[in-house]
């Protein structure tokens, strides 16, 4: 069964969002608020676009030139249920998962709910949007204080 998923945006082809060319959905709802927050537009948690997975997989599905999704926002891990169905479908069809999240992987591994979005991750870029530390040269994130972790390396120690 596909869940839904409250949606803020659709970027088809994107290259700033990860490694290679990507889908990039940027999920609706955030508690970060961050100060000077890209897009403080995906705040609110209200239903907005409401997508059932099964249509994102498809719309992935229907480009072969893709190297995978990227989970943004908002925060992925505010609709972590849906977030992971789609993310272990989109790996099922041998693509990579990046996501997003204001969180710390600490935070998110201790967390069993969300725990599992993690683990269906390939990369994970974490920690809240920090304006002082606002860097344009650091590839994929937008404050230095945030990481670009590789999931499977970072488990195994
Ligand atoms: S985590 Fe991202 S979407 Fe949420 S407030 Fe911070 S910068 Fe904005």
């Amino acid at each position: 069964m596909a869940l839904l998923l409250n949606v803020a945006g659709v970027v088809p082809e994107s290259i700033v969002d990860g490694p290679g060319l990507r889908l990039t959905v940027f999920t609706q709802g955030c508690r970060h608020h961050c100060r000077g927050c890209h897009n403080p537009k995906t705040w609110s948690m209200r239903p907005q676009n409401l997508w059932e997975t099964s249509k994102i997989v498809s719309l992935v599905q229907n480009n072969p030139l893709l190297d995978g999704l990227t989970l943004s926002g908002g925060d992925p891990f505010e609709q972590v249920a849906a977030c992971t169905e789609l993310a272990l479908a989109v790996k099922a069809l041998g693509l990579n998962v990046v996501t997003y999240t204001g969180y710390t992987i600490e935070a998110l591994l201790a967390d069993p709910e969300r725990r599992p979005l993690v683990l269906a991750s390939d990369w994970l870029i974490d920690g809240r949007f920090e304006q002082s530390l606002k860097t344009l040269t650091q590839p994929f994130v937008g404050s230095s204080n945030q990481r670009m972790i590789d999931v499977g390396r970072y488990l195994a120690g």
